[in-house]
C-alpha cells in the first residue's frame, strides 16, 4: 500500500503510532517506514486496519518525505 491510498482518518491518528524503519536499498540514506503499531506496555501491537474506517493498512510503506507530508 502507498501513501496516496491512505484515508484521512489514519493520517489523523499517525501522531499516536509507531513504525519499524529500514534503509532503502536503492538509497541508503533514505529510510522506509513499515509495520505501523501501537506501543502498549512496551509491546508492539500491530495495526492491520485503520481503527476508524477499517482500511487495510498493514502493508503500508512510507518514505520519509511521504511521512512528513502525511504528518502535517
Ligand atoms: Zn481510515
Amino acid at each position: 500500500m502507498k501513501a496516496k491510498d491512505l484515508c484521512k482518518c489514519f493520517k489523523n491518528i499517525m501522531p499516536n503510532i509507531y513504525w519499524i524503519t529500514y534503509s532503502d536499498e536503492s538509497n541508503i540514506t533514505q529510510k522506509i517506514r513499515v509495520m505501523p503499531h501501537f506501543l502498549i506496555k512496551n509491546e508492539r501491537q500491530r495495526i492491520n486496519n485503520c481503527p476508524q474506517c477499517g482500511l487495510y493498512v498493514r502493508s503500508i510503506e512510507l518514505n520519509e518525505n511521504e511521512y512528513k507530508e502525511l504528518s502535517k
